[in-house]
């Protein structure tokens, strides 16, 4: 089975594949699409079918789409859906991942409740009124410090409940284990396996 991947990431493409046991994946840019979808939902769920449903009407083949984020407990929910690009619009520029997740323990300065959670919704359109919604998180909290090199995005700051450990500490095929991203991949392989008799 041929499955597009709405993204224009490779590094995403590479870790979801890991994920999913091996699919292969393919990028709409593989095939010189041109794909950049306005995440305009207000949900991690609404702007995975966002890009799921804006591929899937392009190719007319099964896609898989995923959007992600982090909310923390104190502020609110924030940054949430908003994560990747948090604090760019008052900078006026992009920011590194250092500066997000420094300006983040800076927004959370004298916080007692530290709790937040990493969502994942990933989205599988099979055909037109076939798809699978798949949702799942991450526990943890927001440490007082910065750790740790392995991981990406806010990893440093993030502590895996689960793990008792600050998620960059982790080595990365452990983090698979308890991370988001790696629960809702493992679930959603269930069925692509059914779906691909493998
Ligand atoms: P998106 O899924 O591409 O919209 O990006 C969500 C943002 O959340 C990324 O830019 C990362 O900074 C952050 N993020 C998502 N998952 C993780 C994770 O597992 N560790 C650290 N940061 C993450």
């Amino acid at each position: 089975m041929k499955l597009y991947f709405a993204s224009g990431n490779d590094h995403k493409r590479k870790e979801l594949s890991r994920l999913l046991g091996g699919y292969e994946l393919t990028l709409p840019k593989d095939e010189g699409i041109d794909f950049d979808p306005e995440e305009t939902g207000s949900t991690f769920i609404e702007n995975a079918v966002i890009k799921a449903e804006a591929l899937y009407s392009i190719v007319h083949a099964p896609v898989i789409a995923d959007d992600s984020g982090l909310s923390v407990d104190a502020l609110g929910g924030a940054p949430g859906i908003h994560t990747a690009r948090y604090g760019e619009e008052e900078a006026g520029r992009k920011l590194s991942d250092r500066e997000k997740y420094m300006l983040l323990l800076r927004n959370m300065e004298g916080a007692e409740d530290r709790n937040a959670h990493f969502t994942t919704a990933l989205c599988l359109i099979l055909s037109k009124d076939r798809r699978i919604i798949i949702q799942e998180t991450c526990e943890g909290s927001i440490a007082l410090a910065p750790s740790g090199t392995n991981g990406f995005g806010y990893d440093p700051v993030f502590v895996i409940k689960e793990a008792g450990m600050i998620s960059a500490d982790l080595p990365e095929g452990d983090k698979d284990k308890y991370s988001h991203r790696g629960k809702a991949a493992r679930l959603m392989k269930l069925i692509l396996d059914r779906e691909t008799g493998r």
